[in-house]
């Protein structure tokens, strides 16, 4: 199936979930019905859901808890002050060396925590013009990030010219993809991307984004190594999340799968401070615990640097 079409057939309306996962009264008192991120959910992250169980690890990823509308004046709605790293409305740069692309605000889910999850992106201008410029007047650019959002979300028609285009400007070494569409839609990977990503003239690195094992199957691994054998290396990155992956197994489970399937865990980040998202924050203490714990089961490779967002470094900071 085409994955547009699979991508309509997302969950977005609360009677229609509350129905598929058999939802009581009690549990649907629980859940904000009402909320200011909407629901958006792929088929196939649903069916992976317990029935009735407000602590599956990706019900509380992706269904609005009551939860989100407690107000701790910690968590802000702009935490990691993207804000004040505009280039232009699209395009951010915090770092040396590289640039990140705001391609689309359209996602194929949307995650609870999400520190984007306040934002209007101005995203309607789908030529990326400006943005081209700019990354073309500043050499000191070796590296264009394509984010959002979900880069995965743009159609072939609009990746393809975009890629084309930074593909002939020369200071340019890499692209990079951030990407969490193939946890909800791996159908995305069809052979019009494949051909888009194939023999292109510079190295690309992909960047997937996963925090669950309960989040895969075999068509999701099966999607991922179709990119891989393109010669592009995947990562990993993962949020810490109470409830969710907070815990020695969980994350064994989920890095160990990953090395097996040749995608190297990355990051593992401490939440950022988005307002409506307390209730899934992990004392950092407790998240070096864990690393250390997971240092002594794991094979180095597989244990990704646990970095925090902290405005106005010149880097992600390791949590210490
Ligand atoms: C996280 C981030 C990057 C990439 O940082 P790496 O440490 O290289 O993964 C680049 N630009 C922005 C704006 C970011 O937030
Ligand atoms: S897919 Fe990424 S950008 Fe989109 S809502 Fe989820 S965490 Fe946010």
């Amino acid at each position: 199936m085409n994955w547009r079409t699979v991508l309509r057939q997302n969950f977005v309306k609360f009677p229609d979930l509350a129905a598929f996962l058999e939802l009581s009264q009690e549990s649907l008192d629980a859940i904000d019905q009402n909320p200011r991120f909407s629901l958006n959910l792929p088929r196939r992250l649903a069916e992976k859901m317990a029935k009735n169980c407000l602590t599956d690890p990706l019900f509380l990823q992706f269904v609005p808890l009551k939860k989100e509308l407690i107000v701790d004046p910690s968590f802000t709605l702009d935490p990691v002050k993207d804000s004040t790293f505009q280039l232009t409305d699209k395009l951010l740069k915090k770092y040396e060396g590289r640039a990140l692309v705001i391609a689309t605000s359209a996602c194929a889910m949307h995650c609870r925590f999400c520190f984007r999850k306040n934002f209007d992106y101005q995203t309607e201008d789908k030529t990326f013009a400006h943005e081209l410029d700019v990354i073309k007047n500043n050499p000191t650019i070796e590296e264009v990030i394509l984010s959002g959002g979900d880069p995965l979300s743009l159609s072939d028609e609009v990746l393809g010219p975009l890629l084309e285009k930074l593909s002939q400007i020369s200071h340019l070494k890499r692209i990079r993809f951030h990407s969490r569409f193939l946890m909800g839609i791996p159908e995305r990977v069809d052979d019009g991307f494949l051909s888009l990503l194939r023999d292109y003239p510079k190295q690309i690195w992909f960047i997937n984004h996963a925090n669950h094992l309960n989040e895969f199957d075999d068509e999701i691994w099966k999607a991922l190594k179709s990119i891989q054998k393109l010669g592009i290396p995947i990562l990993n990155q993962a949020v810490l999340l109470a409830g969710v992956n907070d815990n020695h197994d969980t994350l064994k489970a989920l890095f160990s799968s990953l090395v097996d399937n040749g995608i190297t865990p990355y990051y593992l980040h401490q939440l950022d401070e988005v307002q409506g998202s307390s209730h899934f924050k992990v004392d950092p203490k407790e998240g070096l615990k864990l690393i250390s714990s997971l240092m002594g089961s794991l094979s180095g490779y597989a244990v990704p640097k646990y970095v925090q967002e902290i405005p106005n470094r010149s880097s992600k900071t390791v949590v210490s």
